[in-house]
C-alpha cells in the first residue's frame, strides 16, 4: 500500500462510524477507498449504494485497523506478505472467519493451533467444532490424496 493512500484510508476511518449525511458529502473516490477498507466490493456500485453499503458495514469497526496496518494478527511482527487464513475452512469468507497471518504462523495455524484447540476444547466439553480442525492439514491433504480417483485406477 502506498503511503499517501494509507494516509487517506486512516483519515477516512478515524471518522467512522460515519451518520448518513456525512458520507453523502464524501466524492465516489473516498467512498471507494473507505468501502475498500473495509472489505465491501465497490466496483459498479453508485453513490447511494455505496453509502447504504458502508452504514450497514460500520459494526464491524474493531477488525478495522488491523486492515491498515500490515501485521500478523497471530504473532504481531510487521510483515511484507501477509495470507487470508480461514478460521474455519467450513464456513465463508466474511471478515469475522479471516485471519491475515504471515506464511509461518498460516503454516503454524493450520497444521498445530487448530488440532491442539480441537483436542482441547473437544476435552472441555465443547460440541460440534469444525471438522477442519480435526487434523493437520498436512495429514487431510495426504488422505484427500488416498481418495482420489487417479489412485484407485492404478
Ligand atoms: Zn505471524
Amino acid at each position: 500500500m502506498k503511503r499517501n493512500e494509507a494516509i487517506t484510508k486512516k483519515k477516512l476511518l478515524s471518522g467512522l462510524p460515519y451518520k448518513k449525511s456525512k458520507l453523502q458529502e464524501f466524492n465516489i473516490r473516498e467512498l471507494k477507498m473507505l468501502a475498500s477498507v473495509m472489505s465491501l466490493e465497490s466496483w459498479g456500485k453508485t453513490k447511494d449504494e455505496l453509502v447504504k453499503q458502508i452504514i450497514n458495514n460500520q459494526g464491524e469497526l474493531d477488525l478495522l485497523d488491523e486492515r491498515l496496518e500490515n501485521f500478523c494478527e497471530m504473532c504481531g511482527n510487521y510483515v511484507a506478505i501477509r495470507q487470508n487464513a480461514h478460521v474455519v475452512a467450513e464456513s465463508g469468507r466474511a471478515r469475522i472467519n479471516m485471519l491475515k497471518l504471515c506464511p509461518s504462523c498460516h503454516v503454524m495455524f493450520d497444521t498445530r493451533l487448530k488440532p491442539r484447540l480441537y483436542e482441547a476444547l473437544k476435552n472441555a466439553g465443547v460440541k460440534n467444532l469444525p471438522e477442519s480442525w480435526q487434523k493437520s492439514i498436512y495429514y487431510q491433504a495426504i488422505e484427500a490424496s488416498m481418495k482420489s480417483p487417479k489412485r484407485k485406477k492404478e
